[in-house]
Formats: C-alpha cells, sequence, structure tokens
C-alpha cells in the first residue's frame, strides 16, 4: 500500500524511517511494555502468531493495522515467529519516556534469524544451531560456520561443488549467509530452499579479503590472519569474514566467546554423502526422522548435552588416522574394562550443567543468578573427574586431564558472592550471600534491625496507651502506620496523626515512625541497586575465564563422548576393532548394532565378512525377499563405520583397514522415500559413486539398477561389477539379478554370496546365514505365501513361473561366456532379437499396465522370443 507519509503522526513517522532499514524483517516496535507491529508486518504477525489484529489511528484517514506482544513474553513469539522462517528486528526506546522531549528515541538493537537465536531455552540442547556461510572463487568454494551459542567456530574450503553440499548437509545449519549479488550454484540453491534452510543475502563487500581480514583480526585480537593458519585457506578466510560481519554488526550478537578457529581440511574425516547418511541412518531413521532406530538412539549413553553433541558430531565425522583412532580406542578400552571408573564418571558427568551455553548465557547477558549456582555446582564436580583420571596414561585419558581446568577461583568467587539457592527473579535481590560486601551486609543490618526497632515501637505504644490491640502494619500509600480498632480510637494520644479511617479501625502516623521509615525503604532500595551492580561485577569477572571454561567443557563432552561410547560397548557385548592400514576389512560374526536392540527378543544371527582389495574384493550377494541381505550390507557400514569414530563393534573380532569412503545406493524400489521415477536420480548417484570411490573405500549397493526394464538393470549392473573390480574398490552387492552370479571365476575379485533360506514344499525358512555360492532361486512365491497371498493366487503363480522358467535368460547369457575381456565382447545386441519383437517392445507401455497385463505381456514376450 502507498502511504502519504507527511500526514503520519510523528511516532509513524519514525516508526517508517526505522522500518525502511528493515524491509525483510518484522520490526518490533518497543511502546511502553508492548513490542508492536505496524501495517504489513503487523497483519503477517498476527497470522504466524495467532494474535488478535487490531488498528491504531496513525495520522491517516485509515487506521494503522496493529498487532502488539507484551515484552516480559516477547521470547516466545519471537521464537515462533524465527521458526516460520521469519526474521525479527527488535527496536527498543533508547531512553526513559518520562524524561524524553518530544518523540522517545528508538533504535533496533538486535536482529534475530534462526541461526542468531542466543536464548538456550529456545533451542534444542542436543543439537548445535549452526550459522553458516559461503564464498567462492574460480578456484573452489569456503565454508566457515559457527554456533553462537557454543562458541564453536569452524571453516574448510574445497574445490568440489559437491563436497560443499555434503558439508553443508552434514554440519545441518539452520542459516546459509551468501554474499549479495553474486549468483550461488544452483543445486546448492535449491538444496537448501528443499531443506528449509533459511538463505540471508549480506553486503558482498564483507566477503572480501582485506574487509574480512579487518574483521577477524579485531575479534581475535591478532596482527595478521595468517598466525590463526589462514594462508592455506584463502577462500575460507572470506567466507569467515562475511559471517563475523553479518553476526556481529548485523544481527548484533556479542561475540566475546568466540575464542579460537578451527581451520580444517577436507579429506581430513570419512567422506559421507547424504544418500550414505541417510540409509545407514546414522543420526535419524530414513521414513521417520526420528532418533530412535538409528545409530546414534544405540550409542548415545551421554550424561551432559555438551557430550551429547559432540557424539553427533564424531557420529558424522569419522576419522582417518590410525594414531587418533587408537586413542579413542584406547580410552574406550579402558573404561570398558573398569567398571567402577566409568560409573563414578557417569555419576560425576551428570552434575555437569551445559558449560557451553551457559558461557553463551554470560555472553549474552541473559545470566542470572541460578545459572551462576549451575556453573559454579559444574566447577564443584571438575576436580573429582580429574581425581577419577589422574595416572591414566592411555588414548586421550592426558589431554582431557589437562584440558579440564579446575577453575578453583572462579567456584570460590561465585561461592562467596551467590547464595546457595537464589530466588527466580531477581528483581527484588536476596541473592548475594552475606559478608560478600560490607555495604550490603550494612543495609541488611539497617532492613532487620528496623523491622526489630518497629517491633519495639509497638510494645512500647501499647504499653504506653493500654491498647492491647495496637499494631503497626505498612501499605504503599503512606508507608508505616499505627492501626488502633474503632472501641480504643478514644484512647489514642494526640500526638498521632490520622491517616486513614477504615470501617472498623483508624490508622495514624507519627513522626518517631517516618523517621524510621525512611531508614528502612532507602535502605531496601539500595540493597537492591547494589545487588544488581555486584551480579553484573561478578559476571565480568567470570567473563575473563571464558577460555579455561569452554576448553574444559570440550575435555568435559569429550570425556562423555568416550564414556558413552564404552557404555554402550560394556550394554551390548561389543568387542575392540583393530584398526590397520591394510587393504581389508575382516569381522568375525558381526551383527547389526541397531536391529539387534529393536528386536530384542528374537536371537540376531551374526555374519562374518571377509572383504579386500584383492580375491575377495567384490560381493555379490543373492537371496530371496526379507533373508536379510540389506541388514547385511548396512551391517559390514556401521561396523567399519563405529570402528573410526572410535568405538567399539558389534562383533566378536574385528579388523577393520581404514576407509575413505563409505557409499551407499539404495535401489529405487527399495527406497520409498524417494518416491516414484526415480532411475534417473538413482543412475546420477551411481555415477557420482563410481566417479569417486577410490581403492580404499568402501561401497554398498542394494539391488540397483531395479528402476528399469531387466535388461538395462542387468546390463547396467554387469558393467558396475566390471568397472569396479578394476578400480579395487570393496564392493557389498545385493541383487536379484540372479544372473550376475555368472560373473564368479569371470572377473577377477568377485565372489558369490547367498543368504541361506531353508526350503521345504511351498514354505521358506530363513536362516539369516550368509554363505558362499549364489542363490539360483528366488522363493518370490513362497515370500508371497508367507505374506498372506490367497492360496489361488499362489498356485496360478507357480504355474505361471514354472512356463517362464522354461526360458530362463541364464542360458542367453552363457552364450555370453566369458575370458577376461567379458567386457568388451559384451553387449546388448548379442541377443539377436528380431525385427518384429523388438517392435513389439517398442509399443509396450510398462507404467500404464496393471500387473495381470504385464504378465501377459510378459508372457508374449517370452513366447515370440522361444520361437526365434
Ligand atoms: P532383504 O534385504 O534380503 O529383503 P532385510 O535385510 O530387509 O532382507 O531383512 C528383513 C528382516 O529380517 C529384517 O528386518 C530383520 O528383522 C530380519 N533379519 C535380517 N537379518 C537378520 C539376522 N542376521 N538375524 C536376525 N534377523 C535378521
Ligand atoms: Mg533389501
Amino acid at each position: 500500500m502507498t502511504i502519504d507519509r507527511s500526514k503520519l503522526t510523528p511516532m509513524m513517522k519514525q516508526y517508517f524511517e526505522i522500518k525502511d532499514q528493515y524491509m525483510e524483517y518484522i520490526l518490533m516496535y518497543r511502546l511502553g511494555d508492548f513490542y508492536e507491529m505496524f501495517f504489513e508486518d503487523a497483519i503477517k504477525a498476527s497470522q504466524a502468531l495467532e494474535i488478535t489484529l487490531t488498528a491504531r489511528n496513525c495520522g491517516l484517514e485509515d487506521k494503522a493495522p496493529l498487532c502488539g506482544v507484551p515484552h516480559h513474553s516477547v521470547d516466545g513469539y519471537i521464537k515462533r515467529l524465527v521458526d516460520q522462517g521469519i526474521k525479527v528486528a527488535i527496536c527498543e526506546q533508547m531512553e526513559d519516556p518520562a524524561l524524553a522531549k518530544g518523540i522517545v528515541k528508538r533504535e533496533v538493537v538486535r536482529i534475530i534469524t534462526p541461526g542468531t537465536i542466543t536464548d538456550p531455552d529456545m533451542l534444542d540442547a542436543s543439537n548445535n544451531n549452526y550459522i553458516a556461510s559461503v564464498s567462492f572463487d574460480e578456484n573452489g568454494f569456503g565454508l566457515a560456520y559457527c554456533d553462537i551459542t557454543t562458541g564453536v567456530f569452524k571453516a574448510t574450503e574445497m574445490s568440489q561443488r559437491t563436497t560443499l553440499l555434503d558439508e553443508i548437509i552434514k554440519i545441518e545449519p539452520s542459516e546459509v549467509i551468501v554474499p549479495e549479488g553474486r549468483v550461488l550454484d544452483d543445486t546448492i540453491r535449491s538444496y537448501l530452499n528443499s531443506a528449509d534452510i533459511t538463505v540471508t543475502e549480506y553486503l558482498a563487500y564483507a566477503f572480501e579479503t582485506h574487509a574480512s581480514r579487518h574483521v577477524i583480526q579485531r575479534l581475535f585480537d591478532v596482527f595478521s590472519t595468517e598466525s590463526l593458519g589462514f594462508s592455506e585457506y584463502p577462500i575460507a578466510l572470506n567466507a569467515c569474514g562475511g559471517l563475523l560481519a553479518y553476526v556481529e554488526e548485523t544481527a548484533k550478537v556479542p561475540l566475546a566467546h568466540i575464542t579460537e578457529i578451527d581451520l580444517y581440511t577436507q579429506g581430513h574425516f570419512m567422506m559421507l554423502d547424504k544418500f550414505t547418511r541417510r540409509n545407514l541412518e546414522l543420526v535419524e531413521t530414513m521414513r521417520s526422522k526420528e532418533k530412535k532406530g538409528s545409530l546414534l538412539w544405540v550409542v548415545d549413553k551421554t550424561s551432559t548435552a555438551m557430550g551429547a553433541r559432540k557424539l553427533k558430531t564424531w557420529m558424522e565425522e569419522p576419522l582417518l588416522d590410525k594414531g587418533q583412532i587408537d586413542r579413542r580406542l584406547e580410552t574406550v578400552e579402558v573404561l570398558v574394562e573398569d567398571l567402577m571408573l566409568r560409573s563414578d564418571l557417569r555419576t560425576l558427568l551428570k552434575q555437569v550443567y551445559d558449560l557451553e551455553r551457559l558461557v553463551s548465557k554470560l555472553v549474552y547477558g541473559s545470566m542470572n543468578p541460578r545459572d551462576m549456582i549451575a556453573l559454579k555446582n559444574s566447577l564443584m564436580v571438575l576436580p573429582d573427574v580429574k581425581a577419577c583420571i589422574q595416572g591414566q596414561i592411555e588414548g586421550e585419558f592426558e589431554t582431557i586431564h589437562t584440558e579440564i581446568y579446575p577453575l578453583e577461583d572462579v567456584r570460590t568467587l561465585i561461592e562467596s558472592a551467590i547464595v546457595e539457592d537464589p530466588p527466580f527473579t531477581m528483581k527484588d535481590g536476596g541473592f548475594i550471600q552475606n559478608g560478600f560486601n560490607a555495604d550490603l551486609d550494612e543495609l541488611r543490618d539497617i532492613v532487620k534491625n528496623g523491622k526489630k526497632w518497629l517491633l519495639e515501637v509497638e510494645q512500647r505504644e501499647r504499653e504506653m496507651t493500654g491498647i492491647k490491640n495496637l499494631k503497626i502494619g505498612f501499605n504503599k500509600v503512606f508507608g508505616y502506620y499505627l492501626e488502633i480498632s474503632k472501641g480504643s480510637v478514644k484512647d489514642a494520644p494526640d500526638t498521632y496523626i490520622r491517616k486513614q479511617t477504615l470501617a472498623n479501625a483508624e490508622r495514624y502516623i507519627t513522626p518517631e515512625l517516618k523517621t524510621l521509615e525512611e531508614k528502612i525503604l532507602g535502605a531496601e532500595e539500595k540493597i537492591n541497586r547494589l545487588e544488581q551492580e555486584l551480579f553484573s561485577n561478578l559476571k565480568s569477572q567470570v567473563m575473563a575465564s571464558i577460555t579455561p571454561i569452554r576448553k574444559t567443557a570440550g575435555a568435559v563432552a569429550s570425556l562423555d563422548a568416550l564414556l558413552a561410547f564404552s557404555e554402550c560397548s560394556y550394554r551390548y557385548g561389543y568387542v575392540k576393532p583393530k584398526i590397520t592400514t591394510r587393504d581389508d576389512i575382516r569381522i568375525k560374526n558381526g551383527r547389526h548394532p541397531v536391529i539387534e536392540r529393536i528386536f530384542k527378543d528374537s536371537i540376531f544371527v551374526p555374519n562374518d565378512t571377509y572383504l579386500n582389495g584383492k580375491e575377495d574384493q567384490f560381493y555379490i550377494i543373492t537371496g530371496p525377499n526379507m533373508a536379510g541381505k540389506s541388514t547385511y550390507l548396512r551391517q559390514v557400514a556401521l561396523i567399519t563405520l563405529m570402528a573410526q569414530i572410535g568405538c567399539f563393534v558389534p562383533a566378536e573380532k574385528a579388523e577393520i583397514g581404514i576407509v575413505d569412503r563409505i557409499f551407499t545406493r539404495v535401489g529405487a524400489s527399495d527406497d520409498l522415500s524417494q518416491g516414484q521415477s526415480t532411475f534417473m536420480v538413482e543412475m546420477s548417484e551411481l555415477a557420482n559413486i563410481l566417479n569417486n570411490a577410490t581403492p580404499n573405500s568402501l561401497i554398498i549397493l542394494d539391488e540397483i539398477g531395479r528402476g528399469t526394464s531387466t535388461y538395462d538393470g542387468l546390463s547396467i549392473a554387469w558393467s558396475v561389477v566390471e568397472y569396479l573390480a578394476e578400480k579395487s574398490t570393496k564392493t557389498l552387492f545385493a541383487t536379484h539379478y540372479h544372473e550376475l552370479t555368472e560373473l564368479e571365476g569371470l572377473v577377477k575379485g568377485v565372489k558369490n554370496y547367498r543368504i541361506a533360506v531353508k526350503e521345504a514344499k511351498d514354505d521358506i525358512l530363513f536362516l539369516r546365514k550368509i554363505e558362499p555360492g549364489g542363490a539360483n532361486q528366488s522363493f518370490g512365491v513362497q515370500v508371497a505365501k508367507l505374506a498372506g497371498v490367497p492360496i489361488p493366487v499362489i498356485k496360478r503363480a507357480k504355474e505361471i513361473l514354472a512356463k517362464l522358467e522354461v526360458n530362463d535368460i541364464n542360458r542367453n547369457i552363457e552364450k555370453m561366456g566369458g575370458s577376461d575381456s567379458a567386457r568388451e565382447s559384451y553387449s546388448v545386441s548379442s541377443y539377436e532379437i528380431d525385427e518384429s519383437l523388438y517392435k513389439y517392445i517398442e509399443t509396450v507401455e510398462v507404467d500404464q499396465m496393471t500387473p495381470i497385463e504385464a504378465m501377459n505381456t510378459l508372457y508374449t514376450i517370452v513366447s515370440k522370443f522361444r520361437d526365434l
């Protein structure tokens, strides 16, 4: 709407001056005890918050749409707006309205976006809330991200767009800052949109090198960014610059607790792309997106919120360095074996609050006396934690021991300053300890003695006047008074000054009472002010220890995560894997960590794995539906991953040669969450795997090639086997193309395995045991029977099957036979399909058919084929 601004009231003029600078935000304009929103903001906010829309005179003919929220409950409303992806600007009164001449001065003091929420109560404690920024030039991409509530700040750079995307998916930021006006890669933008991540464009200037240097040097108080290690990370430098400038200058979030930056190289961690992450159900399940049923759900036995966040990060960043992995494993080993140590430490850590988020409350000024006590109580546990691990030299213990600072001075300071159980609100004082400040003690004395003096006056006046029910009271209008019931009024002395008449009593004051009152009330007011002041001082003193507190928090988090590993390893009977740099994975009696926990009552059948880059490089796994192929595949991937995060593994024995990447791809028909028509998607992901897998990767392929015709699918699967065999990448391939079992012996490294089933007439018994060899039939009919398909259908299906099997395509495959040059000699045209059959097939529209029509068509094709 167009508004004639000249007609606006002065206040509305001011409103628009401010609003003009914050067009893409909802402006919450402070007006007394409310934050008001006007015009379009009001309409949008009233809908988003489900609050009443009203109107207010604004100088124009039409009233201004208006809605407001009370200032004391504004946090909840902000959260609801931000959760809906709406950005909010908070505009405060900058002077006391009582003293202001004209319109009260107002300014925007904070901007709140999904990535800049600072109130821990608005956030999920077990997840980091990251704000990220992306920079790019012709050499590649830079990525910086920060959790402004915990102070975690990291940056990296990469040359590949796909790597950037994988990294963004890993950290799951709630907001991404990009340079304004520069075209961000389409793939990345569409991912951000689809994942509901807020994208904020910010001054391109802030992403330039000199501006970035400037802001980083100022924040970290260094002379050059080189000293922080940025010389190797020129593009990441720009991402950091843009991010910090945005957070500090625009969102106006103080960054005092960001004391270090972690610049990391891609290749430091095992790469997991988004499909792998999802398929392996690391932190949430594929279908319901819940933690329950994921690997994290099994392993997360942490005692603190910091530990839970750390564990999740570790899970998404498996290590590649044998030394690092071994250090974690050795620590876990000590903790698994020493039950006392483990349970003592876990009990202690349960008493530690979220130190990282307490620190952020300190920085953002929202720390209250109860938080201080929480901090103190957490610090109090630290000496005991240190004592427990004192002298342990294995693994990470020494590092953790040194990085847990005792922080005795902070602890004793808080102890001496704050009472043990402070009141919930700060406004009535009463939270500073006696003996902490002499002035405060004196004032409290006055208040306390004042009460005594009042009692003395009351006693004396009663005796003097002989009025037994004379009593002293207090009200806000005229302070302390003497109250005498109607019956005794006649005995009141002349010196009493009458102030108030009630139905059955009179109230009086005396000069003595007024003097006392001044003393007492003055003292109470001073006490309040002094307590607030002392608390501010205390906060600044504690602030000085932010760095050691953050270090301590980090060490406690690591200890907690390692304890979680050891707890679940102990509880569920995991073993310490042997980490090698050899090219093989050997697992004896491995189990699926999640399935064995979900079906606790049925026995999980363990299975062996022996994979290497040579003779046993490529498993072709066949077996009927429901036999356990997918479970087996995932179990091998999960065991490998668990080993590389430093956790024990569900097996009797395991030797894991470090893998650089795990790839998984689940065929379209097995992956319902992908929806229909995904053959193209499936193929592009397959392409990604084939292009990026190295000899040190582990690939899990579960029924790929299903989304197309049998011949296409089989041909693709076949050539994939040959290609990966050449690359010598360790691969597990579950397939319903039994024809592929022909490749054993033809292609080096290929081994056939099947999941054993026992057949008894029409029935089938799943044995869940993997054994060498190929499955020669798929038992689809038996499985259908097991699933309760009516008997007549089963019978008819068996008849059809018998007819079809006469013309098994295996016969044709044998024709293609093979030498080592199977790859060259193989082509679809070798089927010599005749013209008419070819034409017929071309007219077939599979996706328009009912299953019966499909069956009939197949029957026609087969009989034509047989006639050739
Ligand atoms: P497939 O991929 O061959 O169709 P799945 O791997 O999906 O079969 O397994 C089907 C079900 O069989 C699983 O949900 C699980 O309940 C059970 N299962 C699989 N492997 C085992 C095992 N080793 N021990 C016990 N139950 C198993
Ligand atoms: Mg399966």
